[in-house]
């Protein structure tokens, strides 16, 4: 499931976001002077990610102004898949796979051409009821 971070950014008394965020959106027109669009406002506001900041100013999600702040969501970016290999063939990250078993971030499994090979999978490319892994 899709998680949703949003982000305001709140105006303080030099500098008014709703007008600002606006100028930096049309500056974004320019593709050549999107970088430093994007280093400004992450120099402004840098808890939010610079993932946001781009996908704010390059319009890709919508915002809205409440206040004197600009509002706007984003999708947060997914955590890393962990990394699974093979136990019996050392492929990694496999398409599909049995039994992954993780620690922090690496992992092992067994994949299904291996699963497949001993003849542990059903019909159905479903792993047998009496296989433990
Ligand atoms: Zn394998």
């Amino acid at each position: 499931m899709a998680v949703i971070d949003t982000y305001r950014l709140q105006s303080s008394p030099i500098a008014y976001m709703p007008s600002i965020i606006a100028w930096a959106i049309n500056g974004c027109a320019f593709p050549e002077d999107r970088p430093t669009l994007f280093d400004y406002v992450s120099s402004v506001f840098p808890t939010v990610p610079r993932a946001a900041v781009e996908q704010l100013l390059t319009k890709a999600v919508p915002y809205t102004v409440e206040g004197d702040a600009v509002v706007f969501s984003v999708e947060a970016t997914a955590p890393a898949m962990p990394e699974l290999t093979c136990r019996k063939c050392d492929a990694v990250n496999p398409l599909v796979y049995f039994a992954p078993m993780t620690i922090e971030a690496k992992g092992t499994c067994v994949c299904f051409d291996c699963a497949k090979a001993r003849q542990w999978l059903d019909a159905n490319g479903d792993l047998r009821p009496d296989i433990q892994l």
